[in-house]
């Protein structure tokens, strides 16, 4: 069986390099136990020289590994506040989660930036996790129909954030299907309803590239995921994995996921 893919985003998460620690030391204490998954902490950046060194340290044991939440396209230069792949190498960071809906929607970072930094993620050898999601939940015409508005959306910024990345490449890109208000809210999808999101993503992949990278291609789930959510979505055969905000930062909430995880 496949490895699920596990990822916690701590987000601007815990306060201080001391907390990290203790945190990434609590959640990975057993995870050597846990034999099904592969688990990608992303930090905030400052913590990584703290924490990098953990997480090479048990790589041997565990699948797990560095990602960070966010990047530049660019490798170098006036970019204030910024921060390239090549500095996330050096840390040993293997993915980077692009196009998180925070990220589009405060920081207001638009599918063309999101289309340039997963280009640069992936010729920089990073994998990209592209977020994608809509908005709202319910959408009406003026008659008061409702609109499915999620496949329109999902279809949209997959198109314009892969646009242009060769057709080879389209393989390592994992896609996390994040509903914006399912995110921090307690309120996650319909497990069938991010199912059917999940085949449409892989339709979508499948028109760009093949059947065989449509099968193969990581879809996460993420919003609100939760010890008593995650393994009816992972059930779903054809969710390969989750995003996990809120819930990675407590770490017996974390930990109780990843043992279900380890249990399916
Ligand atoms: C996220 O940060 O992408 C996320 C899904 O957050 P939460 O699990 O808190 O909804």
């Amino acid at each position: 069986m496949q490895k699920r893919l596990i990822v916690a985003n701590w987000k601007m998460n815990p306060q201080t390099s001391t907390e990290a620690k203790e945190l990434l030391v609590s959640v990975l204490s057993d995870a050597s136990d846990f034999k099904n998954i592969e688990l990608v902490i992303c930090p905030p950046f400052v913590y990584f020289s703290s924490i990098s060194a953990m997480i090479y340290d048990l790589s041997s044991k565990f699948q797990v590994s560095l990602g960070a939440q966010n990047m530049h396209w660019e490798q170098k230069g006036a970019f204030t506040g910024e921060i390239s792949a090549q500095m996330l190498k050096e840390f040993g960071v293997e993915y980077v989660v692009e196009g998180h809906s925070e990220r589009r929607w405060i920081m207001g970072e638009t599918d063309e930036m999101i289309n340039k930094k997963i280009k640069t993620a992936l010729k920089s050898g990073l994998i990209p996790i592209l977020a994608v999601g809509e908005k709202e939940r319910n959408n009406f015409d003026s008659s008061g129909r409702h609109i499915n508005t999620a496949d329109d959306v999902v279809i949209d910024q997959l198109t314009r954030a892969l646009d242009g990345v060769p057709v080879s490449k389209i393989k390592d890109v994992v896609i996390a299907y994040e509903p914006v208000w399912a995110i921090g809210t307690g309120l996650a999808d319909n497990p069938d309803d991010a199912l059917s999101v999940s085949l449409l993503i892989r339709k979508v992949i499948s028109k760009m590239t093949d059947d065989k990278t449509a099968r193969a291609i990581k879809i996460l789930y993420g919003g609100s995921v939760n010890s008593k959510n995650i393994a009816e979505f992972l059930k779903q055969d054809g969710i390969d994995g989750a995003l996990v905000g809120g819930a990675s930062i407590d770490k017996d909430e974390f930990t109780r996921i990843l043992e279900i995880v380890s249990s399916l």
